[in-house]
This record gives C-alpha cells, structure tokens and sequence, in this order.
C-alpha cells in the first residue's frame, strides 16, 4: 500500500524501459486492486459476514454492522464517485443523509458553525460541491479502514500495511511468523488477485517493487502465493526499501519467496538478469544482486552472495519514458482528508509522477542518505528530453498534472524546463521538491509559475540558523522566507518539511523554531507543513559519524534483515516526544489560519522557556531584501 490516488511511479518506469529494450513487459497495482476489491459490496459483505462468524464487541465494528445495509448500499457509488466517474452523487453525499457514518465524522462537531449549521461552510464555502463531498466521502472510507483493522486485521492500513514486520527488523522472523499464519480476508483478497494476474499474463519472471517497509508483507506474500501455484516462476524483489534496507541483508530464508533481490536503480541488474536467465551470462556476472548458493554453486549451498559485476548504470538520458499501459489509470481514487489547500495534492488528483533528475545535485545534508545512490548519484537530462517524456506521457494518459518525485530538483533544470514548456506552448500543472536556494529569484519563481507550477515543498528542517549550519543544509532561515516569499507571490503553494529531534537541539531551538514557523505562515510565505521526528539513519553523514554530531551511537543488534534507523544518545536530554505533541497542534492550526497570534509557548504541554525570537523577524528579513 502506497497511495490510493495515483500509481507509484517505478513499475511505470521499468516497464517503459524494458519494453524499449525489446522485453515483454506489463504491469500490475495489485495494492490498488486490493483496496478496490475490500471496498466494494462483495468485500463489505465478506467483512460483515465475518464479523459473523467471529463476533466483535469494539463500538467501530458495533457501529458498521447497525448500519451495514446502508454501506452495503453506497459503496459502489462512493467509489466510483472518489474515481470521478458520478460527480453529481455530491449532491446526495453532502445532505448528509446518504452516507452512513461513524466515529470519524465526530471531528465534524469540531467546527460545527453555531449559527447555520453548516460544519465546513468555512473550508469549501457555498460552493465548493465536489470537494465537500469528497471529504465527507473520505471520512466514510475511514471508518471503513478503521473496521477492517478492528474486525480483519489489526494492521490494516491504506498505507503502511504491517511496516512494522518489516522497517529497520534486524531478524526475518517477525515476518517470517506473520507469513505462516492462516490468511486472513486481507490475505486471502490478495491471493486471488495475484493468481488471477498471473493466469492472465502467465509470465515467466515477475518483478515485485517495494518502495516502502509498508509494501514488504504484502509484497512476500504476492510470491508465497506465486511460488505455492508454480515453483519455477522467477521472482524478484526490488525498490526503495531494499535500497535502503536490504544492504546487509545474510537471511536465506527470503529466498523460500523470492529468487534475486537486486539494489538500486533496476534497469542494470535487470537487463544483466535476464541476460543470465537467458543463458547469455554466468551467474558471477550479476550486477547489484543478491542470490542464494544452490546446488550450481557447490561451495556455498544455501548461503546468501552479493554479486556486482561493476557496470555502469543506464544513463538517466537513456532510461526511456514511463509508461502507464496496465494500470487502471481511471479507478484510482481521489481522496480528501486535510483540508488544506497544499495537502490534499498528495491524495488528491492523479499525478503523471517522473523526475527531472537523477539523485541529489546538493548532496550534502547530514541527516539525509547522501551515501545511496538514488541520493548520492546526481545524473541529468537535456530539458528538451525532459519534455518529450512530458508531452509523450500526456499522450498516454490523457493527463496534464505532474508531480515532480525528485527529492530535490535542480533550479537550473527547472528553469530550462520552464523555457522549455513555454516555447513548445505545452500546457501543464506541475508540482515538485526542491531545496530553497536563493537561485529561486523572483523572476526565475515567476518563470515557473508561467510554465505551470502550481506548488512545491522544500526542507526548512529544524528552523535554527545553527542547527541549518551542522545539517549542511545550505540554507538560512531569512534566506527561506525570501525565497518562499516569491513562490507565494506568484500563486505558487509552497510546503515546508520540517523537522525536531536533531542532535544537540535544546528546548530553546524548538521554541524559537515554531517561533519562526508561526512568523512564515502569518507573512504567508507557506501554507502547509509537516513535522518529521528526525531518525538517524546508518546511511546518513550523522550515522557515520556521530561524534562530529555531538552524539553517541547505541549499538545495533546482530542484523541478518533489515538495516535502517539507529537510535542515539544525545546529551542534551530533551523530551522530544512530548514537544513533538505541541509542534503538531500548532501546526495544524496554523495551516487552518488559526491561531497564529497566540504565545508560542501555548502550544506546549509543559512549561517551555520564551522565544528569543523577535515577534517581526521575518517580516524584516522580508523588508531587507
Ligand atoms: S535532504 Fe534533500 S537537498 Fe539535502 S541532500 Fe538530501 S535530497 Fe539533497
């Protein structure tokens, strides 16, 4: 499970790239699929006919079964109205009366308008018809989700399905135990769809991606099921988790599923794999690949190898154009749970995603996997390939809206991205990461927002100049209003990540940090934001070295699976958790507007000292351009 409202974009990408090198390839979102078939009437009736078998006393699932013939009833139409196949039902879905509702509708009353009794009157106003319907809508999927967890499987999610068996787990047994389990609904709706995949493209070799530890169960059991149906089938398992994850991974029990696991951008190892299936080259000769010694390699018999033959990698130029054929791109469901503006353009709409570039041009922040390679290898491409990969997706999809996935886009690609739309006459919206440089002038933001950038979201991280300064982030905090400032001012949304927890952050830096978050959105400089606790990781510069960090490093376990975030000693000592709480709560209000003249230190549970922030900072650094 990733996101319900567009595909994710790697099987996109590999399946472009494998069928220009001449290879068969299609393409399946089976997590998608899933959600499709438990949310429909046959699954709600599967659900209510277990809950039958298996009584269940929690109020959520009480709730659902007094109230099941009315889901029972609606939900094909709330789908295929989320699929923006039936928008007129938006009348019906925002009387109120149509919907059955449960517990998460009660946040409602929290802004029950006293005088009308219009609840959101004051987010979607009198007009705003669909939007209205279409949270009201996302609130029943909901409490759907919530009854699947209570009465299915406790670690139901639409995104994050189960990660805990599987992010930073140093042993395979967690999910080796889940694994043999008797299935439930969940697993048994999975089952089904992938044999009834592989009946319909009977492929020799299947590819599953997992870009997230919440992608891992459900990717381990698509090939349980794969291998208990036909034991020869190849598979192969790939993506951002392995990637950061798998490294060191020595369990040969993940062999049982999957036969090779290759790291890092698949192209290479794929084309080298399917050389070797073909019998075209020794199995030395592998590239970023994991196996598992068998009966061929006499020495070594069941013994996990990492064999890398050095090649180099496919040219991001020469990686070729996604290509969506395969997924239903018209049943992926646009979802709205945050009512705000910027927010809901991760659940909202279906994004062609792509990126501009290849890893990282910055490469520097010590919190971030700059030793990766989808981070540390920074390859480019010619604007006018960019564009033909745009205008040749349009075609494809039918879609003009594009998410720029890259995690920071380089300005100067941008800008000739920019001309470039502008002289082919290309309409587009597009929306992306960057990092708030100030190679973002006015002009270049305004050069954008004509190209049909509509928002971006970019790292204020901790909001502390001398914290900025040993993140290595190349950035101030005056320097971010300006340059957000200019964004804003072109209409263009912008979203700071944002994060607390880092080493030798004191109580003071986190108040002085709200302080200044409080000031950029009260100058409108950003309109949303998303606090990060920040974790350590093995791969990152404060992971290699934490001394030069201030901290120390608590030992890690033997690892035999998965290998990510290390916990720290930071002697400063700060109850991060607890400030984490306030950080949230006033973030949320001040991405609803509310608030935003109130103490900082209102937010927080305890007592926290004053901000040495000055209550006009921003809008001086404002003036001072
Ligand atoms: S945090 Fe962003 S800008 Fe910094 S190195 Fe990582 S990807 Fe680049």
């Amino acid at each position: 499970m990733t996101q319900l409202n567009t595909p994710y974009p790697s099987t996109a990408y590999l399946t472009g790239f494998l069928r220009s090198r001449g290879v068969e390839a299609v393409q399946e979102d089976l997590a998608l699929a899933l959600v499709l078939k438990l949310l429909s009437s046959t699954g709600l009736k599967s659900v209510f006919e277990q809950i039958e078998v298996n009584p269940n006393s929690s109020p959520v699932v009480s709730k659902f079964c007094e109230q099941f013939d009315k889901y029972y009833a609606t939900i094909d139409r709330v789908i295929a109205f989320l699929q923006g196949r039936d928008p007129t039902l938006a009348h019906r879905i925002n009387s109120r009366m149509f919907l059955p509702e449960g517990a998460r509708f009660d946040a409602l009353d929290v802004y029950e308008d006293e005088d009308d009794g219009d609840s959101l009157g004051w987010a979607f106003g009198s007009l705003g018809v669909q939007d209205r319907a279409r949270h009201y809508a996302t609130l029943y999927l909901s409490d759907l989700a919530d009854v699947l967890r209570e009465a299915v499987d406790p670690r139901f999610e639409f995104v994050r399905y189960a990660e805990s068996l599987a992010a930073s787990q140093p042993t395979f047994d967690p999910l080796a135990e889940a694994l043999s389990a008797p299935m439930n609904l969940v697993d048994r709706t999975l089952q089904d769809l992938t044999l009834a995949a592989i009946t319909r493209h009977q492929p020799n070799l299947v590819l599953v991606s997992v870009p997230f530890p919440g992608n891992v169960y459900a990717a381990f059991r698509i090939a349980q099921t794969i291998k208990s149906q036909d034991s020869g089938m190849i598979t192969v398992l790939g993506g951002g988790f392995v990637n950061t994850e798998l490294r060191e991974m020595t369990e040969p029990r993940v062999f049982d599923y999957f036969d090779y696991i290759t790291l890092d951008d698949g192209e290479k190892p794929l084309l080298a794999l399917l050389e070797h299936l073909r019998g075209e080259r020794p199995r030395e000769q592998l590239v970023r690949t994991f196996v598992r010694g068998n009966e061929a390699t006499t020495n070594c018999l069941g013994v996990v190898h990492y064999v890398n033959h050095p090649e180099p990698d496919v040219p991001f130029a020469e990686v070729g154009t996604p290509i969506w054929d395969g997924l239903p791109i018209d049943h992926y469901l646009s979802t709205l749970d945050m009512l705000n503006p910027m927010h809901r353009l991760w659940s909202d709409g279906r994004w062609n995603k792509l990126t501009v570039a290849h890893g990282c041009y910055w490469k520097k922040c010590s919190f971030c996997d700059v030793t990766l390679d989808y981070i540390g290898r920074y390859d480019g491409v010619a604007a006018s390939t960019l564009v033909d990969r745009i205008e040749t997706i349009i075609q494809e999809t039918g879609q003009t809206g594009f998410h720029f996935v890259d995690e920071a886009a380089p300005p100067k690609a941008l800008k000739a991205m920019a001309q470039e739309l502008l002289r082919r006459n290309v309409t587009v919206s597009w929306w992306g990461n960057i990092r708030f440089e100030k190679s973002f002038t006015p002009e270049l933001c305004e050069l954008l927002a004509e190209s049909g950038c509509i928002a971006i979201s970019g790292g204020l991280e901790v909001a502390s100049d001398r914290l900025l300064k040993l993140m290595k982030k190349g950035v101030s905090v005056d320097q971010v209003a300006r340059v957000t400032q200019a964004f804003t001012d072109v209409g263009i949304l912008v979203h700071a990540y944002l994060m607390y927890g880092f080493p030798t952050q004191t109580v003071q830096d986190t108040v002085d940090a709200l302080e200044y978050v409080r000031q950029l959105f009260e100058e409108g400089c950003i309109q949303s934001g998303f606090f990060h606790r920040f974790t350590c990781t093995v791969h990152s510069p404060v992971g290699k070295n934490p001394e030069e960090y201030g901290i120390q490093l608590v030992p890690l376990p033997a690892i035999s699976f998965a290998k990510n975030d290390i916990d720290f000693i930071d002697p400063t000592g700060v109850n991060h958790e607890s400030l984490g709480l306030g950080l949230n709560k006033a973030l949320y209000n001040f991405m609803h507007g509310v608030g935003l003249d109130a103490d900082i230190r209102s937010w927080f549970e305890d007592n926290v000292p004053r901000s040495k922030v000055r209550r006009d900072f921003i809008a001086r650094a404002l003036c001072d351009q």
